[in-house]
Formats: C-alpha cells, structure tokens, sequence
C-alpha cells in the first residue's frame, strides 16, 4: 500500500464519472490495494474523507475516516474508518445545513456549501455486505462531499456565493456554524 499523489482541481480526471464496481472485483489483488492506497494517503494528507477518483481510479469507492483530534476539522465527531462501494444517497431534508468545507484536490482552500443536513446512504463495504444508514450533521456533510467525487463534482461547484470562497487562513469559518 502506498500513499498517492492527490489529483487537484483542474485535473480532467476529477470531473469524469466514476464506474460501479461490481462483486467480483472486490476480492482481487488490485482491489485491495486501492483500499489500502486511499486510506494510507487520505491519513497521510490529514483528510476526513477521499474518493478513488481523486488518486486517479475511476472506480465508485470511498474511504472516511476521523480520529477525534484532526487539525483541518476541529471541534467534529469521531467517525470510525469505513469504506463505502457504490454509495447512493437520498436526502431527507432540505438543503438547511452549512459548512465551510475543505478538499484535498483544493488543497488551502474553504467554501461555505449549504447541503441537506440529514440523510440516507446505501453502499456496500468491503466484505460486500450492504449497509443502509441514516446520517446527519458534520457526517452527512462528508459522505455527500465524497459521493460528489464519483460524479465529477467538486464542493467549489456548489458554493452557496463565490464571496464565502477562500484561502482557510483568510476566510472566517467559525462565522458560521453546522445548523
Ligand atoms: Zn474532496
């Protein structure tokens, strides 16, 4: 397992759609690695999250992952590492929640993205075991970040104004909060 190069906005490959990936493949030597690959760079990069796209595998895999401390995310819930196969999610509620999202492939950068703030998401993991879940808050925000990953579409596509854009050094985040 390796840590990769993180592919950055303005890279073709991050806004390709990512393919299914079917049963067959998930016990395969080349699967595997990929697995071990996104989690390594997305610990490496201090990520809370990463897509196979975005270290070039045009596939429909996840991986998050937070410990309770992670510097680019203070103050947010622990989420236990899983790894998310063709993920799909239903919105449960409106888009009534907001975030100032960061993204490896943006590296330095902050966006406020409003999003549905509450939930569903269905995938497979590892084992090919099927899991459906309802998710809100911080992780709702970072499952469905991710998932956008597999459809070409980057959080800065969906910013709620151009004007809560920046470097995260500049930008006030803590003006606002998580609804
Ligand atoms: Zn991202």
């Amino acid at each position: 397992m390796a840590v990769k190069k993180v592919l950055r906005l303005g890279n073709p490959t991050l806004r390709k759609i990512s393919q299914p990936v079917d049963e067959s493949e998930i016990t395969t030597k080349d699967f595997k690695k990929l697995i071990g690959d996104l989690f390594d760079t997305m610990r490496f990069e201090k990520g809370v999250g990463l897509a196979a796209p975005q270290i070039g595998v045009l596939k429909r895999v996840v991986v998050v992952s937070k410990e309770e401390e992670n510097e680019r995310y203070p103050d947010t819930p622990k989420i236990i590492d899983q790894v998310l196969i063709n993920p799909v999610i239903t919105p449960l509620s409106p888009p009534d929640g907001g975030f100032w999202e960061g993204c490896l492939s943006v590296p330095g950068m902050r966006g406020f993205v409003e999003r549905p703030a509450k939930i569903k998401i269905e995938y497979y993991d590892e084992k090919w075991k099927f899991h459906s879940k309802v998710i809100d808050d911080f992780n709702a925000v970072v499952y469905q970040h991710e998932c956008d990953h597999l459809d070409g579409v980057l959080y800065v596509d969906r910013l709620k104004s151009s004007k809560l854009f920046g470097y995260t050094d500049e930008v006030d985040t803590k003006g606002k909060e998580l609804d």
